[in-house]
């Protein structure tokens, strides 16, 4: 039969026979597995709760390169943690100054035809080598690395064809953006895009990435290229050749949607505050006074990318009133940015560079200014994603920053180069890169890994375990959200938060802290309670802690009118029963601190149809559980590390 690339890889990593259909669930045999500091203690604290021996994919990495500020012990203690606990159990890691986890990973690591699950949302970025990348919660990549069939439903595959060729001061972000404006952040959900065509064929491995690795903003499963010349000469320059596979969809083959894109026809885009969808052209764009310029991030930091910003800002300088920063996304891009001269264009010019880390991506440090206008051409633009709520932040291409960086608004690169935007053109990728993977520990054989140590400093805390749910509920409402709620929304990011991560109980006491700052004193006084959600709940990242800090706060339940994909894996695996309202309409009938009550639940979750009574109101309602017969299981017994403990008993090992 002829498939889609999708479809083939899929299929190659079937661990149970599928038909697989869209909407069905099929079971996977994982390749590599990612995570990053930030999220990770939890993952590993599971894996250890599991009690296997060793990592039982390929290849596992371990990032330590979101939060490098070390403002007390908490992040230190962290590291110290995951480094031990990587080499205890056969886990690689990139130390601190190596890169970002999604750059590194398709630099060094990924390979086409590859399954990866990362406990990041970005995962996907590694689609621009025809590999498979989904982004899950960290509790997910702890049971991919016990080898247990990760369970996922089948996607949708969209064709994207892509014609034409972008014009200098367009990027691969304004394909990203446009293919956004299109489709919305609900619009992938389900759905992988497959892109394809001769407009595919032009774009380089870092600019099919910044496409990949913002599908999530789409809520796509994940986002994929072939693997062609362009992958070929990408793993070349990373003197890789050998891991090269050619693969493409086959002719003929079929697919569940197909949208047309013509890069010719783009022009520099801008996503306005405060989602990534609200994409206007840039030249449209109030013409504000911008108090920061942050380029950067996994998304849009590669060498092309900021060479080009690099340009410029050739003999010219940011504006007085712009703070400009500049976060490359690796050493060895930094490293060549350095040799060809573009790190000392961005110093001539005033630019700040970072560390080699996430940084300000996700608020750890260079937070905007009171109701500041912030510039990025990182992937986000929520409220408070920059770790100040009353900021704007707006996405653009890093050629657009630059030129905003010099203007003190919102510029094009045309504006400040004129005819010489040509010169953008010219910008190759290296065709070598500078290697040294010595920033990037091995696993120790199994015999000295079991000699080591796991370190546990002050801010390790135990992993919080959810108990099973039990027939009779009947709780309050501790929280009623609006639609579109994100997981920085509950649990926020920044430097001081991100530290707070592997410490539940006190992080657990800022959650939902700048949406509603008493939530967590009045869950935590009702006891057990419920979420009431509008759509979309809890879009945007794969931080499980956005589920974990609740379970702890005793969050039963969500219901809302609809749940985004990663977190509702993480509800189920941290056992908050997710809810969606059988009449959206009931969403309005009912307020916080009423009491909700719910008759033999476990039972009426067996036929996917609860009702509930609200007692204060005086009214029932019907909520479904769109769940699979696994993850009912799964709720059933209290959430993901009840379940795969017994799963493993059960298989013996
Ligand atoms: Fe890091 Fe931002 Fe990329 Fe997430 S989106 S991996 S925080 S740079």
């Amino acid at each position: 039969m002829n498939m889609n690339l999708t479809k083939k890889i899929l299929a190659a990593h079937l661990a149970k026979p599928s038909d697989m259909v869209p909407g069905e669930e099929i079971f996977l045999k994982v390749d590599q597995t990612l995570t990053h500091d930030i999220n990770a203690v939890m993952t590993y604290l599971a894996f250890e709760a599991i009690g296997l021996d060793r990592t039982q994919v390929e290849t596992s990495v371990s990032y330590l390169d979101h939060n490098l500020l070390y403002l007390d012990n908490k992040t230190p203690d962290d590291h110290i943690y995951l480094q031990s606990v990587a080499k205890r159990y056969g886990v690689y890691v990139s130390r601190p100054g190596n890169g970002i986890c999604h750059a590194v990973q398709v630099a060094r690591f990924g390979a086409p035809g590859k399954l990866s699950m990362g406990g990041d949302s970005h995962t996907p970025h590694g689609g621009a080598i025809g590999m498979l990348c989904i982004g899950v919660g960290g509790m997910d990549v702890a049971t991919a690395m016990t080898g247990v069939p990760m369970r996922l439903k089948m996607p949708q595959v969209i064709k994207v064809n892509l014609t034409g060729h972008l014009k200098p001061g367009c990027n691969a972000k304004e394909v990203i953006l446009e293919m956004l404006r299109r489709v919305g952040i609900k619009g992938g959900l389900g759905k992988v895009f497959e892109y394809v065509g001769p407009g595919a064929a032009t774009l380089t491995v870092n600019e099919r990435a910044t496409i990949s690795n913002m599908g999530a903003e789409m809520g796509a499963t994940t986002s994929i290229f072939p693997a062609d010349e362009q992958v070929r000469k990408f793993l070349k320059a990373q003197k890789r050749e050998a891991d090269f596979v050619e693969l493409a969809a086959d002719e003929g083959c079929s697919y569940d949607g197909e949208m047309e894109l013509n890069l010719s026809e783009l022009v520099p885009l801008c996503a306005c505050p405060h989602q990534p969808d609200n994409v206007i052209p840039l030249k449209d764009v109030e013409k504000k006074k911008v108090q920061q310029v942050f380029i950067g991030s996994c998304t849009n930091a590669s060498y092309s990318d900021i060479a080009k910003a690099a340009l410029v800002f050739q003999g010219r300088h940011v504006h007085e009133d712009v703070s400009c920063t500049c976060g490359i996304s690796s050493k060895q891009i930094y490293l060549q940015l350095m040799k060809d001269g573009y790190l000392e264009m961005l110093l001539n010019a005033g630019v700040r560079l970072l560390e080699l880390a996430c940084g300000p991506c996700c608020a750890i440090g260079q937070s905007p200014a009171t109701k500041g206008v912030a510039v990025r051409t990182s992937n986000r633009n929520f409220k408070g994603r920059a770790g100040n709520p009353t900021a704007e932040i707006y996405l653009v291409n890093p050629e657009s920053a630059a030129a905003t960086a010099i203007m003190g608004t919102f510029a094009s690169a045309e504006e400040i180069l004129g005819d010489e935007i040509v010169k953008l053109a010219d910008i190759q990728e290296p065709e070598e890169y500078p290697v040294d993977d010595s920033m990037i520990v091995a696993p120790l054989s199994p015999e000295e890994a079991r000699e080591v140590e796991v370190v546990r400093g002050p801010n390790i805390k135990p992993l919080p375990v959810p108990d099973a749910p039990e027939q009779h509920l009947k709780v309050q409402i501790s929280l009623k959200t609006v639609d579109n709620i994100t997981t920085d929304d509950i649990t926020p990011a920044s430097a001081e938060f991100s530290s707070m991560r592997s410490n539940i109980p006190l992080m657990s006491q800022y959650c939902y802290h700048r949406y509603d700052p008493s939530f967590a004193e009045r869950a935590r006084q009702m006891g057990q309670s419920i979420i009431i959600g509008g759509e979309n709940y809890g879009q945007g990242s794969s931080r499980e802690h956005a589920a974990i800090n609740p379970m702890y706060l005793g969050v039963k339940a969500v219901i809302a009118k609809s749940i985004a994909r990663i977190h509702k894996g993480n509800l189920l695996n941290h056992g908050i029963i997710p809810m969606i309202f059988a009449d959206p309409a009931d969403y309005d009938r009912m307020d916080i601190e009423d009491t909700l009550e719910i008759h033999n639940l476990l039972d009426q979750m067996q036929t996917r149809e609860v009702e509930i009574t609200d007692v204060t109101k005086d009214f029932t309602f019907k909520a479904r559980l769109e769940l699979s017969d696994s993850e009912l299981e799964v709720i059933s017994c209290g959430g993901q590390l009840r379940y795969l403990k017994r799963q493993l008993e059960e298989m013996g090992r």
